[in-house]
This record gives structure tokens, sequence and C-alpha cells, in this order.
């Protein structure tokens, strides 16, 4: 049993008023909601911050399971209901500790947004507090953990939104907030730049909703729409133990971003590689002017983000690449029903090179092999696909026909060269010679049945991990 999550961006339309967007006092709303927000939870992280014993308390109550008397610890529930009684006036608690009076502070601000920064003020809080105790155990002078921020992206909870789909025309489509005008709070309706595709998601059945997230842009206002889905997902131990299992094992690399193999039965029985289609060398040339910007630029200005525009396409790329991928991965899971997707652990690989600019490829590349490998595993697992991550020492080193060390090699100019980065892989004991990266991707299966080189050892040799 798991749980699958998927969030579906909803743009809130702020273009030309004449063209049905929101007109420029509904934006700056939103901002102002955003600032009273982020001051209110500066507020209780501050009161939280000062009064952080109470987060420690352990409470003692009744186990029905156990019928004894036993201790836990806080929940945050009943930390709001404590924190709301010292600090909001009401009758039965008319006086708030001194300093600490919210509704002089923040007056009429909903109930709802107040509970919603309070259980934001105690996660933030209670992670501070951990995060300083682990660090003061380790007795280190570096890395103190430095004190919460007080900055989000505000929940909304019911009582704050009201979505209105399905019914109505595609142009007449709002969504209902209640947004602090930098006066008071109050409903206003925001037109919404609403897809099928956000109404197909929005209603598929299983999915679960939950309260959207308002995410402010310099140039959009969007809400992130959140569904959970219960997925039921038998355990890899017992997949295992199917004489007939399907594996599906990527090896993810540059220049073709995945390797996908299908075994079953000791035979793969389907190959698909996904290139990049030129990504590599196209962001190289982006990251080659932007290299060369810095260094004519000198030392950067600290605070200021440059070549804003180049990184933000580059970023744009990666993402597209990674949802590409992702889905390709899972399509092919989705054809064998049952089946376990094998990822190798991803190793840090060093982003050496010549130049500036090769270095910011490669951690680039990097980066997007952990983005492809997340969302593909998040993909999988709604069709109820576990992924197992495998040792990936020597997946490219070894002959995935016959278990016999290799060797890498490249032709140029009709020459045969050996080298680490070569395109091919050649089997000096059978003679087997195949593309270097299906190779890879052919012996991670071997890696997950703990075939030849992946036998499990009692005692693992000592040596240094070499890298693969
Ligand atoms: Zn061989």
């Amino acid at each position: 049993m798991g749980q699958a999550t998927r969030t579906t961006i909803l743009l809130l339309d702020l273009g030309q008023r004449t063209q049905g967007g929101a007109n420029s006092d509904k934006r700056a709303f939103l901002e102002a909601t955003m600032q009273v927000l982020n001051a209110a939870r500066a507020f209780y992280v501050d009161f939280f911050l000062a009064h952080a014993d109470k987060l420690s308390e352990r409470v003692s109550y009744y186990s029905q399971k156990h019928l004894e008397m036993r201790e836990r610890a806080i929940s945050a529930n009943e930390l709001l209901t404590w924190a709301e009684c010292h600090t909001v006036a009401t009758t039965e608690h008319p006086h708030p500790w001194p300093g600490w009076n919210f509704r002089e502070r923040f007056p009429d601000m909903p109930l709802v947004y107040r509970r919603s920064v309070i259980k934001d003020a105690i996660g933030k809080v209670r992670a501070y507090l951990s995060h300083r105790r682990t660090w003061e155990q380790t007795g280190k002078r570096k890395g103190k953990p430095g004190l919460p921020g007080a900055n989000n992206h505000p929940s909304l909870y019911q009582g704050t939104i009201e979505l209105s789909m399905g019914q109505a025309e595609q142009r007449e489509r709002f969504v209902r907030l209640n947004v602090y005008t930098g006066a008071c709070w109050r409903w206003v309706n925001y037109p919404v730049r609403s897809s099928r595709y956000f109404e197909r998601r929005h209603s598929e059945a299983g999915w679960e909703q939950q309260s959207p997230r308002l995410v402010l842009r310099k140039k959009s206002a969007e809400l992130h729409c959140s569904q959970t889905k219960a997925i039921t997902a038998k355990k890899v131990n017992e997949s295992k133990a199917d004489p007939h299992l399907v594996t599906v094992a990527v090896d993810l690399n540059v220049k073709n971003l995945a390797v996908i193999t299908v075994r079953q039965d000791g035979k793969i029985i389907e190959t698909v590689f996904v290139t990049d289609r030129g990504l590599d060398a196209h962001r190289y040339r982006h990251l080659k002017r932007i290299a060369k910007k810095q260094w004519l630029s000198g030392k950067p200005v600290k605070g200021e983000h440059s070549n804003q525009q180049l990184w933000g396409h580059v970023r744009r790329m990666n993402e597209d690449a990674t949802h590409k991928v992702a889905r390709g991965i899972a399509k092919v899971c989705a054809k064998y029903p049952g089946c376990v997707l094998l990822f190798e652990r991803l190793r840090k690989i060093k982003a050496t090179g010549a130049s500036k600019s090769r270095r910011m490829n490669r951690k680039q590349a990097n980066q997007l092999r952990g983005k492809i490998n997340q969302k593909a595993r998040e993909k999988a697992f709604v069709a109820g696909v576990v992924t197992v991550e495998v040792n990936a020492h020597g997946t490219s080193q070894y002959c995935s026909r016959c278990g016999a060390k290799g060797e890498r090699f490249s032709y140029q100019g009709g020459t045969r060269i050996k080298a680490k980065w070569g395109k091919l892989f050649w089997c000096p004991v059978c003679h087997y010679e195949a593309n270097a990266d299906y190779n890879a991707s052919a012996n991670v299966h071997h890696s997950f049945y703990r075939e030849w080189h992946w036998q499990s050892r009692k005692k693992a040799p000592p040596q240094a991990a070499p890298s693969g």
C-alpha cells in the first residue's frame, strides 16, 4: 500500500482586462494577501521559538490498546489549540499573553488562514529545533542551522477558496478567493485559464483533491492543485518469487538519456533508446555563452542573479526532457503489468572538465538524471509499478552476455581506439560487441538478480568504489 501524489497547475488569468483577465487591483490583492500571511506566519514562528519547550512537551494519555497510561509527544493540533488560547482573545480566554495579541496586529484575518499559518509555523519551528539538536550533537562549529524563515506559498484550505469547474462555459470560469485588499478581507473572483487537460486530471476517478497552494511568480499567479491516490502494489520480494517476472531496467546517460531494456525469463525482450535529441549540445552552447559573460563581467554581484533568461531557458529545456523521458519509461512499464522497474543507484559524478562551460553542462546533465529518475518512479508507481535501486558497481565494465570484464572503445576515422568514454563495448572472452549504454542497461538486470559480478558476497572486498 502506498500513496501517489501529483500536482496540476491552474493559471490565474492576469492578462489584459479587455481580454477577460484580472485587473491590476486584483493582482495587488494577491500580493497583499501573500505579505500579510507571511507576516502572520512570522508572528507564530517567533511565538513558538519563544516557547520552544512547549513543542517538546510530553502528554500522558490512556491507551485503549495497552490498557494503561502512556506518554507521547504533543500533537500539532494540541499545539494549535494552545497557541490560539494564548494569542487570540475569546470569551473564554479574554486576555492573550502580553505582546502576543494576534487580533490586534492582524484584525479580521479569517480563522482558516490563521490556523493554516499556525500549522505552517509549527512545522517550520519543529524542523528547525530538530536540525539544531542534531547539529549540537555533532559538536561541530560549522553548519549551525539558521532560524526558520516565514515565507511560504500559502495553502488555500476550504473556506478560503471556491473552485467552480465543469458546468460553466470555458470563458466564464472563475475561482473565488478570500483575499486581503490591504484594508480588509473579502471574496474576489479571479478568471482562470482552464484547459481540457486540467479538467480531465481534476475530475479523474480515484484521485482525491488536496488543498491547492497559491504560488505567485513575477509575471504569473498559479494554483498548484495536488491530488493523492491510494496505490496497491506488490512487495518486491513477492514479485521476485515469480519465475516469469518482467524487469524493466533503465540506464541513464547523457547523450542516450535513457536506455530501457525489458527482460523476462533471462532474455531481453524489448529495448528502447531515448536520445536527448541534441539537448546536451544545445545546452552546452548556452552555457558557453553564460560562462563567457560571467568571465567578462568579473565577480558576480551578490544577491543579484544574472543571465536569468538563459538560465530559465535551460531549466525549461531540462524540465521538458525530464517529462518526456519519464513518460517513455512509464509507457514501457505499462505494457508489462506487474513488472519491477530497476534503476542504478545514482552515483555522484564529479563535474570535471577542461572549461567552466563543460563543467556546468556536466552538472546540469547530472541533475537531469536525478530528476528523470524521480519523475519516472512517480509515474510508474501510479500504475502500481515499484522501483528498485540496484548496485551500480561495474555495470558498464562487465560483459552482459558472459560476465567477463571487457573494455570500451570507439572508432575514430576508421581506427579502433580504446577509451573509457567509448560508445561501444567489447568482450575479450566471448567477443561480444554492443552499444556500451545498452550493455550497461542489460547489466542492471544482472545486478538485480545478483548474477555474476553482483553475487552477494559474504564480505565486501576492501576497495574504493571506482566509477562505473
Ligand atoms: Zn562476454
